[in-house]
């Protein structure tokens, strides 16, 4: 996709401060982050929202959400908790179509969330 933000990190072509990548994924800092760690965890594979993954997906986000499960490690999150997080369309304020998880953490989060 080469009108998207996000593939356009993964081919190299914008800047992002990477912390992890695998053959599936690959994750980096949050341009405006939300908590003193906010990462944002994205599959390779271009998928738009949440709403266009098929159940041939279930593999890759099955690995998205295991990967942010020991990037979280790496940060020093698993004790104190962390959250993940997946916004999809308007009212969630997803901003960039291709399916991501942000992972927060550093801070105590409330509930219902915003
Ligand atoms: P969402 O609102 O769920 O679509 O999240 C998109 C996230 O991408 C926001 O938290 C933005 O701050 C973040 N973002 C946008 N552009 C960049 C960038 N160039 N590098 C890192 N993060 C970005
Ligand atoms: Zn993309």
């Amino acid at each position: 996709m080469t009108d998207c933000l996000f593939c356009k990190i993964i081919a190299g072509e914008i800047p992002a401060n990477i912390v992890y990548q695998d053959a599936d994924c690959v994750a980096f800092r949050d341009i405006n982050p939300q908590a003193p760690t906010h990462i944002l965890i994205i599959p390779r594979l271009h998928i738009p929202t949440l709403n266009d993954l098929e159940s041939e997906n279930a593999g890759l986000m099955g690995r998205l959400v295991l990967a942010a499960k020991k990037i979280a490690h790496a940060e020093n999150l698993s004790d104190d908790g962390y959250r993940l997080v997946f916004n999809c369309n308007a009212d969630a304020g997803q901003t960039v179509f291709h399916v991501h998880v942000h992972l927060l953490g550093g801070r105590v989060f409330g509930w219902p969330p915003g």
